[in-house]
């Protein structure tokens, strides 16, 4: 096993948790920045390190068409190639091919390059490789990932292809074997819940390094995202990492946590920030508001982040008003500080028994701010 999973604390079905890879290690609860085509928009690396994030995102159906994950591979990997020495997570790349209406069949997926319109195949196989190229430390094997709008056939389609992929990528993965990449399966099955424990069932047969769960926050409403994410969890094993894919907007991250949810990504911390909204103890904050620009408090005064340390809100919408690049970068920086320092007082509850009182805070100050999508 090249990843190993302890839990450290428990709140009820929540936990605290470590993971090592011959990497290193990080903690869980963990909250991975999306950095789809190799960065986080706006940020170097080296900010990364400095908001003291450990594992970041990185999607292999972008790198496999730009600049090309043998390119990748020609660089030293994707974290040399970065400059980044913490962990990276890559996401197989179902998703972006089947949000583009790709042609799937048994055996993988036909489709066109959102680049050059060039025509792509991918297969469970050539997904282990790719991802290997880049030199993922956590691979996703290829799934299945059907709109939340599918037919109870199709949703069926999607677990029996991504069950068969998944048994095509662990032996891909374990032929190919490449030292200290680790490789997860992916749970589909919807919002139906009988489904989804199905799904979880026969992944768990696959006795991966650890499990995601797919196919949630594309559109349902939260209340359905953790109907479906209970029994899905219910099914899978307390000694494997749990990553729930494309959650994290705040009340999302504190209720599947609680169910048991170790590892998330989402774009909404920074995709908010790219169009002047930011995170902060009282909520969202639309800082291109008129009502800000003569305001000298910080973003939120409660952030202990150096954007927060020295900006004032009449500077940064000064800034996003007159259209300069450096205000989408520093509300970005402060809404990846804010998300990080949110998940370290999830797991400062969950190690503190008081994960429920959290919980009932962030609803009440969260309430209208909607499950993120991908
Ligand atoms: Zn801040």
């Amino acid at each position: 096993m090249t990843l190993r999973f302890t839990t450290t604390a428990t709140d009820g079905a929540a936990r605290c948790g470590l993971v090592e890879t011959p990497r290193g290690r990080f903690t869980t609860p963990c909250f991975m920045p999306v950095g789809t085509r190799g960065s986080v928009k706006g940020l170097s690396s080296a900010d990364l390190e400095a908001l003291g994030v450990e594992v970041t995102l990185a999607n292999a159906y972008h790198l496999m068409l730009r600049p090309g994950a043998e390119v990748v591979a020609g660089m030293g990997g994707i974290h040399r190639f970065t400059a980044w020495s913490g962990h990276v997570l890559t996401d197989s790349g179902g998703y972006q091919v089947l949000s583009l209406a790709a042609r799937v069949d048994d055996d993988g997926v036909t489709f066109r390059s959102t680049y050059d319109g060039s025509t792509h195949r991918l297969t469970p196989e050539r997904a282990v490789a790719v991802q290997g190229l880049l030199g993922a430390d956590i691979q996703m094997a290829l799934d299945v990932c059907p709109p939340l709008s599918s037919p109870p056939g199709l949703l069926r389609q999607a677990v029996e292809r991504t069950v068969a992929w998944g048994v095509r990528a662990r032996d891909a993965h374990r032929r190919e074997g490449r030292e200290g990449q680790a490789l997860f399966g992916i749970v589909q099955g919807g919002i139906d819940e009988r489904l989804r424990a199905e799904s979880a069932r026969r992944t768990v047969e696959l006795d991966l390094s650890g499990y995601a769960i797919g196919g949630l926050s594309v559109g349902e409403s939260r209340s359905e995202m953790l109907a479906a994410l209970a029994p899905t969890v219910a099914e899978l094993p307390g000694d494997r990492p749990r990553y729930l894919m494309g959650v994290g907007d705040p009340v999302g991250l504190a209720e599947a946590v609680a169910l048991g949810a170790d590892m998330f990504d989402c774009v909404l911390p920074t995709r908010l920030a790219r169009h002047g909204t930011a995170l902060t103890a009282a909520g969202p904050l639309r800082l291109r508001n008129a009502t800000f620009a003569q305001d000298a408090e910080p973003i939120d005064p409660t952030c202990p982040c150096d954007v927060c340390g020295r900006w004032s809100r009449a500077y940064l919408r000064h800034q996003l008003v007159v259209g300069e690049a450096s205000a989408r970068r520093l509300i970005t920086m402060h809404n990846l500080a804010w998300i990080l320092a949110l998940v370290a007082r999830i797991r400062a509850a969950v190690r503190a028994g008081t994960l429920t009182a959290l919980r009932a805070e962030l609803a009440n100050r969260w309430a209208h701010l909607p499950a993120a999508s991908q």
